[in-house]
């Protein structure tokens, strides 16, 4: 599974349910029932799923048989069935029959079934019929009207299959899974495994059925069911595979004209990791199918699901949507082999899933398309997810998991943007050879079974005949936070004493590491495991040190003021991760109260000339996040711009901008998308004139028809230029424009730029819009425009604190609860903090959904307070100074 981060680094979901009335909850509750992993009490060993499903109604209904193996005679049974209404259960054994009823008695699901009397020990068939309801968020079986006709589908990680179908629903049984599907006819039916044939049923309705899956867990299990358009094709054998594997690309009507990329670029993607994995595609298919609200993506075995904004690219995409389809594709065909193949023991081990995922999604996608730099974006990931493990709030990457409460808060950036770098840094630091061997030799040994996070570190010991790799990974894996290391040099000595990072404000209680330290002083690279709190190294003298080589390590560093400047002076020529590395552990000296303000605009500038999109233009960013979080002094807000307009317009007008589409379509596309990250920063930030009337003209050309002025890459800056001037006329077009489209970037790009506006009659209307086209997406685009725009922030942050116990309520999934609380991530201050605690803080823990979340929002914004009480007035000299000197 993949998360869409798109919006900010305060990126959250809500429901859209959220405006509707909160269900009430219809469980009976029952002391005794398990809160985390079910009792072995029985053991599922196959499935059969039949399912009536019309998109357009209310619900669907299902016939459920469960084979099972009882461990002993029993009268109860602890299994999983959330919101379902169970008409009829019973216990087959034999001839004989045994009623049952079901009651469901948690919220997250749990069910117990009550026999007439005990069910004998050995083989039973357990057997339900039951209706449910269609969510309409991107969670259990969901339905979603597309241009007048409806289609629905399935989301069921990490644990809604339960709101679907009675279940056994935890990673750890797996088992076949035979599916039939009962609709109008016409329709298309996509499931996991071929499909075998379609039947008359009765009512003039089809009967799609399915072959019986490899052993999967219920919650890789798909059906999608509609008027969709599937095209099919098959990717040719590989030296892996002796035979050409079926695929098809999967869309609604709406996305039909924009199959062409996911089509052409499938097959190679499956090929790279064919080679990679040394063994062929673990499933007899693949489909590769759209949804307008997946926020995000999904590897169901054989059945991938993703946002319709993420599959289907137009042929004028932007270098950040080729990168974003890469990585994303590679990621989910990663898991049908590490996740599928080889599923996780319990949600416990869910960690290795998803950071093995994003390593090899990002590297699979930089071998597939080198020059668009992919690589680059999962050392970025690494460090954000940096400044959630420093704080005192948190969790290891590897935690244990007894209640289902917490199982989708380990879907977080610990997991994604940590996990990944570690398994990048342990793969670096043994060679790729090495680690490829054990990956190998996991999937061999536990093929279409489960596996522990023990059982993966036992085969890369075993590949790497190397024990002290072991320690070094479960220092990172194993316990929270973020090294820092300090380097000090003599001539030939380097001394190197590592602490864990801490920023202003913040006292976490000591920690140490065994750190795969890999530093290089001028071209001299040399490695070495640092396991005591100092170690001194004799290093080639030279003049400029740079401790974490490639960017790979999953560490801070700290450097002697001669050795920052003389790292600083050489930005330009620095390999786009070491770039990142540097701005990252820059910000985290100043955050720490050591590297003066002065640093970070002589590094801005510094930086601005480096190759790379994101290195380039990444300092500028953070600058303008004091700006925005008001810790740059109203008193030098001029001199900010002069000083954005200094480091950023002359690189823009270098490069020239040319707002019609295609117009740089031939050119380099990290060039391309410099660009259009440079436009942002001297629209926004610096406010250029010249630049903003560019874009204006082009958007108001592009609303009156002429979608050939503005280039997809420029509608977010086009649009958000036009409704700053242009007030409620034009907040009410793009809103009309946005709710009309099925076009992502365009639906995602009006939304947002109206809500970014800083106007308040706007920001009202937008928050209190009432528009049944308006999907849980868009409503969070619109909350989160507001919020993060800092003249509308507080009229934002008021209405989502007014709204928010509705909002938990509903907040319905993996894709949404976790996030939730991350609505008020851009306050600043304790007295801040302490508000919003005081009026939200008990819905919070009360609904104990997404509460790790809300606790670090809520010590980020007491540590922003303790920053802006140390530094304030240090930036805000600092800026004054640069801009005056620029003008
Ligand atoms: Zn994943």
């Amino acid at each position: 599974m993949r998360k869409r981060m798109m919006l900010s680094a305060a990126a959250m979901l809500l429901s859209s349910a959220a405006f509707g009335q909160a269900p009430a909850p219809a469980f009976t509750p029952d002391p005794a029932a398990p809160k985390g992993r079910l009792p072995d009490a029985a053991t599922p060993k196959a499935y059969r799923l039949d399912f009536t499903i019309l998109p357009e109604k209310d619900g669907f209904s299902g016939h459920d048989e469960i084979d099972v193996v009882l461990k002993q005679a029993t009268q109860h049974l602890y299994l999983h069935g959330r919101d379902l209404n169970v008409s009829k259960v019973m216990a087959r054994v034999g001839k004989t029959i045994v009623p049952a009823t079901f009651t469901q008695v948690d919220a997250t699901g749990t069910a117990r079934l009550d026999f007439a009397r005990a069910v004998p020990a050995g083989a039973a068939t357990l057997v339900f019929d039951y209706t449910g309801k269609f969510g309409n968020d991107a969670s259990g079986l969901y339905h979603v009207k597309v241009a007048d006709r409806w289609y629905s589908w399935t989301q069921f990680e990490s644990i809604d299959a339960r709101a679907a179908f009675p279940s056994f629903d935890e990673p750890g049984y797996k088992q076949p899974f035979t599916v039939s599907v009962t609709t109008a006819p016409g329709m298309t039916v996509v499931s996991n495994s071929p499909a075998t044939g379609v039947q008359k049923a009765a009512g003039g309705m089809e009967t799609h059925r399915f072959a019986p899956t490899k052993p999967l867990p219920t919650y890789l299990v798909a059906i999608d069911t509609g008027p969709f358009v599937r095209q099919p094709g098959t990717i040719a054998a590989t030296p892996e595979r002796a035979q050409g594997m079926p695929y098809g690309i999967v869309a609604t009507q709406a996305q039909k004209d924009k199959m062409a990329y996911a089509f052409a670029e499938t097959p190679p993607i499956v090929a790279l990791l064919e080679r990679y994995f040394g063994e062929a595609f673990p499933f007899p298919k693949l489909d590769q199918i759209g949804s307008p609200i997946m926020p995000g993506a999904m590897e169901n075995a054989g059945a991938d699901t993703y946002g319709d904004g993420i599959l289907f690219l137009d042929p004028g995409a932007t270098t950040s949507d080729k990168k974003e389809f890469g990585m994303v594709v590679s990621h989910e065909l990663a898991h049908q082999w590490f996740g599928d193949l080889v599923s996780p023991e319990w949600w416990s081990d869910i960690w290795l899933n998803e950071s093995f995922a994003n390593w090899m999604g990002y590297r699979i996608a930089n071998e597939w398309k080198p020059e668009l730099g992919i690589g680059v974006g999962a050392l970025a990931e690494g460090f954000a997810a940096m400044n959630t493990d420093a704080l005192e709030v948190g969790r290891p990457i590897h935690q244990p998991i007894t209640d289902n409460s917490q199982i989708d808060s380990a879907f977080d950036s610990i997991t994604y943007g940590k996990g990944g770098q570690v398994v990048a840094m342990i793969a670096a630091y043994l060679g790729d050879e090495k680690f490829k061997e054990g990956v190998r030799l996991h999937l061999k040994r536990h093929a279409y079974g489960n596996a522990s996070s023990e059982q993966f570190f036992q085969s890369i010991a075993d590949a790497a005949h190397d024990p002290k790799v072991l320690a070094a990974l479960t220092s990172f894996v194993d316990q929270q936070g973020v090294p820092v290391v300090d380097i000090r040099r003599q001539g030939t000595s380097l001394t190197a004493t590592q602490a864990r990072y801490a920023f202003i404000g913040s006292t976490p209680k000591p920690l140490s590491w065994t750190i795969p330290l890999c530093l290089r002083v001028d071209a001299a690279k040399q490695c070495s495991l640092l396991d005591a709190k100092t170690t001194t190294m004799t290093v080639p003298a030279g003049r400029v040190v740079m401790p974490n080589v490639g960017g790979t390590g999953y560490y801070r560093f700290d450097l002697a003021p001669a050795d920052w400047q003389a790292l600083i002076a050489s930005s330009p020529t620095l390999g786009g991760g070491e770039a990142v590395a540097t701005t990252d552990s820059l910000w985290a000296s100043f955050r720490a109260g050591k590297a003066p303000a002065a640093w970070l605009i002589a590094e801005a500038r510094a930086m601005a000339a480096n190759p790379d999109p994101a290195a380039s233009v990444d300092p500028g960013a953070r600058i303008a996040g004091l700006r925005s979080r008001g810790l740059i002094g109203a008193s030098a807000l001029p001199a900010y711009k002069s000083l954005m307009n200094a480091v950023y317009t002359p690189r823009l007008k270098q490069l020239g901008f040319n707002p019609a589409a295609g117009a740089y379509k031939a050119e380099d596309p990290r060039q391309q998308e410099l660009r259009h990250r440079l436009v942002s920063l001297v629209a926004d930030e610096a406010q250029d004139a010249g630049t903003r009337a560019t874009l204006k003209a082009a958007a108001t050309h592009y609303l009156a028809g002429d979608t050939a002025a503005l280039d997809p890459g420029f509608l977010g800056d086009g649009l958000s230029v036009l409704a700053q001037d242009g007030g409620m006329p034009v907040a009410r077009t793009l809103v009309e424009r946005a709710l009309s489209s099925e076009d992502a970037t365009l639906r995602s790009s009006a939304l947002g730029a109206a809500a970014s506006s800083g106007r308040t009659d706007v920001a009202n209307y937008l928050l209190g819009l009432n528009d049944p086209r308006l999907r849980s997406f868009d409503r969070l685009r619109v909350i989160f425009g507001v919020i993060g725009t800092l003249a509308t922030r507080e009229l934002g942050t008021d209405w989502v604190l007014a709204n928010y116990e509705r909002l938990v309520a509903d907040a319905n999934g993996v894709f949404i609860s976790t996030r939730l609380p991350s609505a008020f991530a851009a306050q600043c201050g304790a007295d801040r903090a302490a508000a919003i605690d005081a009026k939200v803080g008990p819905a919070v823990r009360r609904a104990n959904v997404g509460v790790l979340a809300y606790e670090r929002t809520l010590e980020s914004i007491r540590l922003c307070g303790a920053l802006r009480d140390a530094k304030a007035a240090e930036i805000t000299a600092a800026v004054t100074t640069a801009g005056k000197a620029t003008s």
